[in-house]
């Protein structure tokens, strides 16, 4: 069976951790994302490893969540929790915020502070729940043909989990971003400063592995007061407030879709969506309603 998240030491002191689901274009289901969250605590773990990068196979970074998982609140069975988040199989709201606040806000967030710098390495489309795979990291590597989106807003749902899109890109073109679900180009996305470099896509994984080796000359301990120093600045103005604010909207958005639609999502985004997510005829709603 072919790994969905593969591990390598990419040079001495720098893990490189990839994103291995290119046939999905490393679309996140459940199994991904425990996998990765291993991989990220491997790396934690490993003394030896100083820096980390994370990246991806196949055409694209990530298409974001898997929306053709099957019942969300089965599927958590069979993984062990790694926040305190619980209640998982209970109906409603309930157990539905509960799985978010494990395997997305509660992931990210532990992601965001593994206390070794980490650099994602970026190409093609990154959507969604893609954002919610870079921005933890610390320093984002595009290739000129990144392009960044999140079309939450088509689907009823105003933003993907992890709502780090203001401080990313600045408000008027986050909303933008929400609104109109635009695309944001590489060029743009460094000129906001959500991006630190643009490079060509041959040289993606190159001009990657130069800056991670680079930055595992410093000692690790300066290096971990470095990145806590620069979160705390975010977390001191609010960011861990407005995350929270912005997740109860995020659950209010996925309730009222239920109420209305009797799906988490508006299934009418959803079928827009046909043309580069799903297969007509295979969406998640529509498979729900033909069981029903
Ligand atoms: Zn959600």
């Amino acid at each position: 069976m072919t790994e969905i998240i593969l591990y390598e030491t990419a040079a001495p002191n720098v893990a490189r951790i990839v994103l291995n689901r290119p046939e999905t274009r490393n679309a996140q289901d459940t199994q991904l994302l425990y996998a990765l969250n291993a991989a990220y605590d491997r790396a934690t773990q490993d003394e030896t490893v100083k820096v980390i990068i994370t990246a991806a196979n196949g055409p694209h970074f990530s298409s974001g969540h898997d929306l053709r998982e099957g019942d969300p609140l089965a599927t958590q069975d069979g993984y062990d929790p790694v926040t305190t988040a619980t209640g998982y199989r209970r109906a409603g709201a309930e157990g539905r915020q509960a799985r978010e606040e494990e395997i997305y806000t509660g992931f990210c967030e532990r992601w965001r502070n593994i206390p070794k710098p980490m650099i994602a390495a970026v190409h093609g489309r990154c959507s969604t729940g893609g954002l919610m795979l870079c921005w933890p990291t610390d320093i984002i590597i595009a290739s000129d043909d990144a392009v960044f989106e999140d079309v939450t807003v088509m689907l009823g749902i105003p933003g993907a989990e992890m709502f780090m899109h203001p401080y990313e890109l600045g408000a008027r073109k986050a909303k933008e971003m929400l609104f109109a679900g635009a695309h944001i180009g590489a060029q743009e996305a460094y000129e906001r400063g959500m991006v630190n470099r643009v490079v060509p896509r041959a040289q993606l994984a190159e001009i990657t592995l130069a800056l991670a080796q680079q930055i595992a000359l410093r000692p690790s301990f300066a290096l971990k007061l470095a990145k806590q120093a620069v979160n705390n600045v975010q977390d001191a103005a609010g960011r861990h407030a407005a995350q929270a604010a912005a997740f109860a909207m995020h659950h209010l958005a996925h309730s009222h879709a239920m109420e209305v639609f009797g799906t988490p999502v508006d299934p009418g985004g959803v079928n827009k969506r046909v043309a580069s997510g799903y297969t007509k005829g295979e969406e998640p709603w529509r498979q729900k309603a033909q069981a029903s």
